[in-house]
């Protein structure tokens, strides 16, 4: 061809000293095609896919490879606080876990926020059971109203990697126990259309149709008729099933009957704390044949061997006084609910051993050794639990994970699948 000739005619009539200048323009131009691949200014978005690109030099310390990984936490309990607390997120709070502050300065992009109603205070289903969960989607969703620069409303994995190139956190709605749906399919429906992405479908109480793992009736009660018609309607509009929190028989049940992937938003493994709340080894292998993730919580009860049964003890030494600050507080039944909470939070963190990232690491990794590293994510129950761990004590602290991942030998592909990638991939599978 043409050009070709020309370069080798060029080559030879040209001096010495212009060829190596033309050599040097054509080793300058690669080094810099090296150093900025194709402009794309966002180097998250290059991330999350398995193919990380020869061509693009990057950091290899953890505080980079976490920034540039899309990192999805798929449960804190924040929309409460906004609702009963009105905190305001934008500032950085002097406590609980979780504000876009902190949130920015952990490089976390997306978080699912549970919309959880508690059955003891609203019902296991009826019209306070639906107006909590409606009052706490409001709040997220002015959330992202209110302060279009920080949140953007999403419902997709395509949202998320908006927000990520916007610069912005991702907002998600996760349904934490079934109650609010009332009984009735419509709404399933309905609150796919407020925007819900994920339903866990009970809570530490049992609904008629599906079991709890933490009351008695759950041990025995799996998914009835009308579960199974629940778990089609999830499937058919793309709503993700959340399995924890329910008992096995109803575990067994749901992985036997959707179509779809199902995750764990806030759960840990049983062969390591053995607790009702966490996954057996074959649960984890069952869950990962349908392509879903099990979400690794950060709550040292579900972590660490024996803790649960310590803080049963804690809880009966200051069982008075909790009671005492549940009955000085004058305010509603949520007020009273807060104040046993704080202290709560406090004697817990001077009575019980403190456990660290490093037991969250050991969870991941049993579950990578199970399934492989396609199956694990994370969801923090931040601002859901009274105490975390010493060294991921709130999301600022999220890069920590990182560091203890890398340590253990996990590479960059690896770590961007389970701080957000594999979750955008059942996302995307449930996308319709
Ligand atoms: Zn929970």
């Amino acid at each position: 061809m043409v050009p070709r000739k020309q370069e080798t005619i060029n080559q030879w009539i040209l001096p010495t000293n212009r060829r190596k200048n033309l050599a040097n323009r054509i080793l300058i131009t690669l080094l810099l095609l090296l150093a900025f691949p194709f402009g794309c200014s966002n180097n998250k978005m290059n991330d999350n896919t398995q193919n990380t690109s020869v061509a693009e030099p990057s950091a290899t310390d953890p505080l980079s490879i976490h920034q540039r990984a899309i990192a999805i936490d798929m449960h804190v309990d924040t929309a409460q606080r906004l609702l009963d607390e009105d905190v305001d997120l934008q500032q950085e709070l002097s406590d609980g876990h979780f504000d876009a502050v902190r949130a920015k300065a952990g490089n976390l992009d997306a978080q699912f926020f549970s919309i959880w109603v508690e059955p003891q205070l609203f019902g296991g289903g009826g019209a306070r059971a639906i107006k909590r969960a409606d009052d706490q989607i409001a709040t997220v969703r002015a959330l992202a109203e209110k302060h279009p620069e920080t949140w953007l409303l999403a419902t997709s994995a395509d949202d998320i990697r908006r927000a990520v190139r916007e610069g912005k956190i991702a907002a998600l709605l996760g349904l934490e126990g079934g109650y609010a749906i009332d009984e009735r399919l419509e709404n399933v429906q309905r609150y796919y259309d407020l925007g819900v992405r994920y339903m866990s479908p009970a809570w530490s109480v049992s609904t008629s149709w599906a079991g709890s793992s933490g009351d008695d009736v759950g041990r025995t009660r799996g998914l009835n008729e009308f579960g199974k018609s629940v778990v089609r309607e999830m499937n058919r509009l793309g709503m993700m099933i959340d399995v924890s929190h329910v008992s096995d028989p109803t575990f067994w049940d749901i992985v036997n009957s959707s179509t779809a992937p199902v995750i764990a938003t806030h759960s840990a493994c049983r062969a390591i704390a053995d607790v009702p709340r966490n996954l057996t080894d074959d649960m984890i292998h069952a869950l990962a044949k349908t392509g879903g993730v099990v979400n690794v919580i950060f709550y040292p009860e579900h972590l660490e061997p024996g803790w649960q049964a310590l803080k049963k003890k804690v809880d009966v030494e200051i069982d008075a006084m909790v009671r005492e600050a549940s009955a000085s507080e004058p305010g509603s039944a949520v007020q009273k609910k807060i104040a046993r909470d704080r202290v709560r939070q406090r004697e817990y963190g001077r009575r019980l051993p403190p456990v660290n990232v490093s037991r969250i690491v050991d969870h991941i990794d049993h579950i990578v050794k199970l399934v492989g590293v396609d199956h694990v994510g994370m969801g923090s129950d931040f601002d859901g639990v009274q105490i975390t761990t010493s060294d991921l004590a709130t999301v600022a602290e999220l890069p920590n994970l990182t560091r203890e991942l890398l340590r253990r030998g996990y590479s960059e592909s690896d770590v961007n699948k389970i701080l957000g990638g594999n979750m955008l991939r059942v996302m995307e599978a449930h996308a319709r």
